[in-house]
């Protein structure tokens, strides 16, 4: 086969469901383009018929590729996979649950032939409800303020890459990703697409608040160093306090006044509040220690065990992200 212009690559764990008319989807608007194209799905170790339908789709459509992790890698391991499998000279990354809309596609390719080489996709607006996008507005607001470094408003890791800043991203060596951070860390020239992020069409969120959690500590971690630095600026308005306070108790004991043994409800206040302060303190230094302990393994992202350009002879048991 040709050697595709663009990929379409999408992480896909149990999603049984909505897969095929993502598929359907995406191809239909592929098709439409007059490009040479591959559509790349990396099956996140699920354990329904996804990667079935996936085959059975490849079988009818034969611009569809796969890639079987060995298991249940998560959302950022599994879309580095497909990165790094995507063999276009432009990759669009989206989720396949339809919340990326593939409508979107050919605004994003007209972009990239405009000279954009990282595409951001911008939402407009968000379809979740309650808790999940309480959460989602928090984080974003809050994560412009955390980082040290300019990230685009309201994007996740739906976008278009050109092949250099893919092949920047492919060699970037960490394990801990926040992708989103990661486009916009590698440079080159940035576009914006907006969209309205829609309802899944089928299925539930595959993202647990655990997940989502992981990921935020990690997109605050890994481009920042303000948690730490805020640590410090609270130890030493503490340390101040503390040598002014004791400035004032140690004059007034020379001078020869009574100090009455009041103060009690103080102390206590004092030295619970201190002690939680540091153990927070203590906490947040430990995950920073705990991804450089991730880094040093060295542990591959994502092992795969088998892909479609390969069917007969699996693939070496493992990848590693960095040469
Ligand atoms: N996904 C995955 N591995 C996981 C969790 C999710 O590959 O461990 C895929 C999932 O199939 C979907 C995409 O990542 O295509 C986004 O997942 P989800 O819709 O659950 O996340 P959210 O939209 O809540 O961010
Ligand atoms: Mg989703």
């Amino acid at each position: 086969m040709n050697k595709p212009t663009v990929s379409i690559v999408a992480p896909v764990y149990n999603e049984e469901q909505g897969v095929r008319s993502f598929i359907d989807a995406a191809t239909e608007i592929m098709r439409k383009q007059e490009l040479p194209w591959e559509l790349l799905l990396v099956n996140d170790g699920s354990t329904d018929r996804t990667l079935e339908i996936v085959g059975q789709a490849k079988a009818e459509i034969p611009e569809i590729e796969w890639v079987d992790l060995s298991r249940n890698f998560g959302h950022q391991a599994a879309v580095t996979a497909a990165i790094v499998h995507a063999r276009g000279d432009a990759v669009v990354v989206m989720d396949a649950d339809m919340q990326d809309p593939p409508s979107l596609i050919p605004e994003l390719i007209a972009s990239w032939q405009a000279g954009h080489q990282v595409v951001f996709a911008r939402r407009s607006d968000r379809s979740e409800k309650g808790l999940r996008r309480a959460g989602f507005e928090l984080f974003h607001t809050f994560f412009r303020y955390a980082i040290d470094f300019p990230i685009p408003k309201d994007v996740g890791v739906f976008c278009l890459l050109d092949r250099a800043a893919v092949e920047e991203i492919n060699h970037l060596p960490e394990r801990n990703r926040f992708l989103p951070g990661l486009y916009s860390w590698v440079g080159f020239k940035q576009g914006f697409v907006e969209y309205a992020r829609d309802d899944r069409v089928a299925g539930t969120p595959k993202q647990t608040f655990k997940r989502l959690f992981k990921y935020a500590f990690d997109g605050v971690l890994s481009f920042s160093y303000k948690p730490i630095r805020l640590l410090g600026g609270i130890g030493l308005i503490t340390a101040i306090a503390s040598f002014l306070l004791a400035l004032y108790f140690l004059t007034k004991r020379l001078m020869g006044i009574e100090v009455a043994f009041t103060g009690f409800t103080t102390l206590v206040i004092l030295v619970s509040g201190l002690g939680g302060l540091i153990l927070v303190a203590i906490a947040l230094v430990g995950e920073y220690v705990a991804r450089i302990y991730d880094e040093v393994k060295n542990r591959p992202a994502y092992i795969v065990k088998n892909q479609s350009q390969n069917p007969v002879q699996p693939v070496e048991s493992s990848e590693r992200q960095a040469p």
